[in-house]
């Protein structure tokens, strides 16, 4: 089997600040996606901070008036029920998160619900977990769901199902999930809140570290200037949020990462004002909605086909093409028509996925054939050379 693991959003970038594109750049806010963190709205020993999540409520509120299109995903399950039930002994730590996170996530919409409701906001939940996109009639179920509460004026609250998402089955976490709710709700843009101001050249706090104002496609490699130091409760750090970030600004979503203490961050944001943050500069592509849930679907590949030199070239060029079994040198894993499927080069370089139009009996029997039927027909195909969303 192969072990190649496709990462869309590897090669990152400073473009420090740059105001020729800050200038250019309009970022649109007429639908966003919030993603608040564990760290923002939990006080040290994990419990809620309910004045916190109140300013955040209100920020939410402002924006929702002025007619914005608000989803917010909210962390905070896990350390919420943690600070009021101490399992026994002999619960082990998983089940213990499930507990957590059973208790914790009725407190942090109980919450949501209540805070809103002060400012005539009906806020609904909704929770998820990674199986719910591999499936794209799954996908579409919760793009419908999520889309009917916003035409009827109810505030989406997306959080993951810890009660049941376990290990395999997890989101890399909270940063993962936002990206995949913006993207599938075609969001304009994304604000990550967490507990720092930024990405920061090096490790924040210090006073050499530098803030990085803006990143889009074109700069160096960032990867090894962004601390891995984790913070506090949450799952995730800055390294996954910038890889998400980039992946998202991508497919045409600006991505701002911003800190969710600072009162008024939000709508500061949206004001275009003078706050600390990282902007990643939406591309001005625009990925189609197969494309991006595509994009997102790598870990659900079922196997993996090598293809020739010449397909390469094909798939990489800027006119569109679909990859053909004649460009096939290899298939591997067991795949049924419709499955998606890994593409990689002779030197076992990932080069994108899709969804094949042939199961791996059938593709194995015609590698190397000329045949019309594409293995994978371009609409249903996504290439990961510079991040582009063919
Ligand atoms: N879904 C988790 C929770 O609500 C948080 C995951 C994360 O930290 O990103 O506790």
């Amino acid at each position: 089997m192969f072990t190649y693991s496709i990462n869309f959003a590897i090669n990152f970038i400073i473009s420090g600040i740059n105001s020729n594109k800050l200038k250019n750049s309009k970022p649109d806010f007429k639908r966003i996606a919030i993603k608040v963190g564990t760290n923002v709205i939990t006080q040290a020993d994990g419990s809620l901070n309910d004045g916190r999540i109140l300013r955040l409520v209100e920020d939410v509120a402002i924006l929702y008036k002025q007619g914005i299109e608000v989803v917010l995903i909210s962390s905070g399950a896990v350390a919420a029920g943690r600070s009021e039930v101490s399992p026994s002994k002999k619960t082990n730590i998983v089940a213990a998160k499930q507990i957590w996170a059973a208790i914790g996530q009725v407190k942090l919409m109980s919450s949501y619900q209540f805070l809103f409701g002060k400012y005539g906001i009906q806020a609904g939940q909704l929770l998820a977990t990674k199986e719910s996109f591999r499936d794209r009639l799954h996908y579409l179920n919760m793009k419908n769901c999520i889309s009917a509460m916003l035409e009827n004026s109810v505030l989406p609250i997306v959080n993951e199902n810890d009660a049941i998402s376990i290990n395999e089955l997890m989101f890399t976490d909270n940063d993962e999930l936002s990206g995949l709710i913006s993207s599938m709700m075609d969001c304009r843009s994304l604000i990550i809140l967490s507990n720092v101001d930024g990405v920061y050249k090096g490790i924040p706090g210090r006073k050499e570290t530098e803030l990085i104002t803006s990143i889009d496609e074109e700069s160096e490699d960032l990867d090894k200037y962004i601390s891995s130091v984790k913070s506090g409760f949450g799952r995730g750090g800055m390294l996954t949020k910038c890889s998400i970030a980039r992946k998202i600004a991508s497919q045409g979503i600006d991505v701002f990462i911003a800190n969710g203490t600072r009162d008024a961050i939000i709508t500061d944001i949206v004001n275009r004002k003078n706050v600390p943050y990282t902007h990643f500069i939406a591309s001005s592509r625009k990925a189609t909605g197969v494309k991006k849930w595509l994009s997102h679907s790598d870990t659900f590949a079922k196997g993996a086909v090598v293809i020739n030199s010449g397909a390469k070239k094909a798939l990489l060029d800027e006119k569109a093409s679909s990859l053909l079994m004649i460009g096939i040198t290899k298939v591997d894993g067991f795949f049924r028509n419709g499955d998606i499927v890994r593409i990689v080069d002779e030197m076992g370089k990932n080069v994108g996925l899709g969804k094949s139009q042939y199961d791996s009996k059938k593709a194995e029997q015609n590698i190397g054939k000329k045949l019309e039927k594409p293995f994978i027909h371009y609409d249903y195909l996504v290439v990961n050379e510079k991040n582009k969303l063919i």
